[in-house]
């Protein structure tokens, strides 16, 4: 069989999707769809098939600074925070109702624009998004100050208390991986703390976050409230950050570009949280089922196509069952059906770009010149889009450059250890510190394990399992702050003293 033919051919695109695809390139601010102040465009692909299939506005310096203005007046005056909680936790449950109602057409065109299969944009992507709405909708109502005695004064001489306040106009620059569940992880507890947002979607997946913009004028946002920007990084991101009307910058990406941000906003100290890259640890230690072990490494490694911050890139399996284990991984890995995302079939898309599948094909060359062997995979199935296979790398060493960077693709770095203290130095060497799993019955080793990574998040016995109630964010290079929970809506507050003598 030519090795083309194994990847099967986009199937159409509905009318709905197509109507997004045709509409002309605008920005959202102040309420409505504007030209751009300079005309310019940024092309649109679909990873599978490495088309182009639309355009969007490529914002100036002008059209920044108009959005930033129109959230700062909404801010100012009271439109949004000034309103009783329970509007403001009413109009993100009719947003959330919205993006349900929407669902079929918001997770097509998010696998068109992101390559993901349509299943998962189904499963997961607008799920997820609308659980996190409904539950940020509930903090509107329940975010509290405290009262407090003064230490340094009579009883009763003084009316002491904190109150917990909007922090002001929040930047939202989000990335391609999750586009619409990140612009939602960002919005939803913005806006119910009575904050104005400008989001600016990732130039290579902005379709879905146009759709949003439709829907949250449509629940009842006032409008300035809400500002989508769509632009380059380097320049709309940058004048946001910039921006010394912006009062916080909320930022998920890579690493790098989290340095340059957070380096960015000191000029004017800007409120700022970064949720950044990971490289993280799957420990399974002896006493596993085997088969269910390998499925739940397999997926760490290989939904999303492996572009998933929290993705387990480095498995670390006990030596007397790392034969097994990655035999069984390997095994796994076969299942996942690489092929275009509205394919029915379709389990592993294609990566979002021509430049990731390039990055994603070389770290799996580095890794070979240096050493390291493929189990399985290691190589593109041809095609039209940018696809490649599932790829289980052994033989790795803890220098190797697979072993030590993010590559952001699916490309397992497998190895084995002895004992307990070992594995956690083994995991913790690395200068992410995003997430990790554990895989054991053995409560005590998972407990023990559980405290000693450097992590911020430690998961047992499965994969990835994030909730809106629990904080999501990293240690170390992984950034700093966390997004849900309440911790991840406390971001979005600045806290007011108020001390009466009374
Ligand atoms: P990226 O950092 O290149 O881009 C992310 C966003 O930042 C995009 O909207 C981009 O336009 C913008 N941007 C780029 N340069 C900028 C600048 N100088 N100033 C302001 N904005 C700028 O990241 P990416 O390649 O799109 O995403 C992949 C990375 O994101 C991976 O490293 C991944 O680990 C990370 N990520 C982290 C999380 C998390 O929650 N920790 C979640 C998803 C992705």
């Amino acid at each position: 069989m030519n090795e083309m033919s194994r990847i099967s051919t986009q199937p159409a695109y509905s009318d709905a999707a197509q109507a997004v695809l045709a509409r002309a390139p605008l920005l959202f601010i102040d309420g409505e769809w504007v030209e751009s102040s300079h005309g310019k465009t940024i092309p649109v692909y679909d990873p599978s098939t490495g088309r182009e299939i639309a355009r969007i506005v490529d914002a100036s310096d002008a059209d920044v600074d108009r959005a930033v203005a129109a959230a700062r007046r909404a801010f100012d005056d009271g439109r949004w925070s000034g309103i009783p909680a329970y509007k403001r936790e009413r109009i993100l449950h009719r947003l959330a109702d919205l993006l349900e109602a929407a669902a079929p057409e918001l997770a097509e065109l998010e696998s068109i624009d992101n390559g993901k299969p349509k299943a998962a944009s189904e499963r997961l992507d607008l799920p997820s998004s609308v659980r996190m709405l409904r539950y940020m909708a509930g903090w509107a109502t329940k975010l509290t100050g405290e009262h407090v005695e003064p230490s340094n004064a009579p009883a009763g001489a003084f009316h002491a208390y904190v109150r917990r306040e909007p922090v002001g106009v929040c930047a939202q620059i989000v990335p391609w991986n999750f586009p619409l569940m990140m612009a939602v992880q960002k919005i939803a507890p913005a806006l119910a703390a009575g904050c104005t947002v400008i989001l600016k979607p990732a130039e290579q997946t902005p379709l879905t976050a146009l759709r949003l913009a439709d829907l949250v004028a449509e629940a009842g946002v006032p409008a300035g409230v809400f500002n989508l920007v769509t632009g380059m990084g380097e320049t709309a991101g940058d004048r946001l950050v910039r921006s010394p009307d912006v009062d916080k910058v909320a930022f998920t990406g890579s690493t790098e570009v989290g340095k340059i941000i957070n380096r960015t906003a000191t000029d004017t100290l800007k409120r700022v949280t970064l949720e950044l890259g990971g490289k993280s640890p799957v420990i399974v230690l002896p006493d596993v089922d085997i088969g269910k072990t390998a499925q739940g490494a397999a997926m760490s490694i290989f939904a999303n196509s492996g572009q998933v911050c929290i993705a387990g890139s480095r498995l670390f399996a006990h030596k007397d069952i790392f034969d097994s284990l990655l035999e069984a991984v390997a095994a796994s890995a076969q299942q996942w059906k690489v092929g275009p995302s509205l394919a029915p079939d379709t389990m592993m898309g294609p990566l979002v770009s021509t430049e990731q599948h390039e990055r994603v094909l070389s770290y799996i060359e580095a890794g070979k010149k240096e050493g390291a062997s493929v189990l399985c995979g290691g190589d593109a199935p041809g095609g039209e889009g940018y696809f490649v296979n599932p790829t289980v790398l052994v033989d790795v060493k803890p220098e190797m450059k697979v072993v030590r960077e993010e590559i952001f693709g699916p490309v397992l770095a497998a190895q084995r250890y002895e004992d307990l203290d070992e594995v956690a130095k083994a995991a913790n060497d690395t200068n992410y510190g995003l997430a990790a799993s554990v895989w054991t019955r053995d409560v005590s080793a998972m407990h023990k394990l559980a405290a000693k990574l450097r992590a911020g998040m430690v998961w047992g016995n499965c994969p990835m399992a994030t909730d809106p109630n629990l904080p999501f964010g990293g240690y170390k290079q992984s950034g700093f702050g966390r997004e849900s929970g309440r911790h991840g809506i406390e971001t979005y507050t600045e806290l007011k003293t108020v001390n009466i003598a009374l």
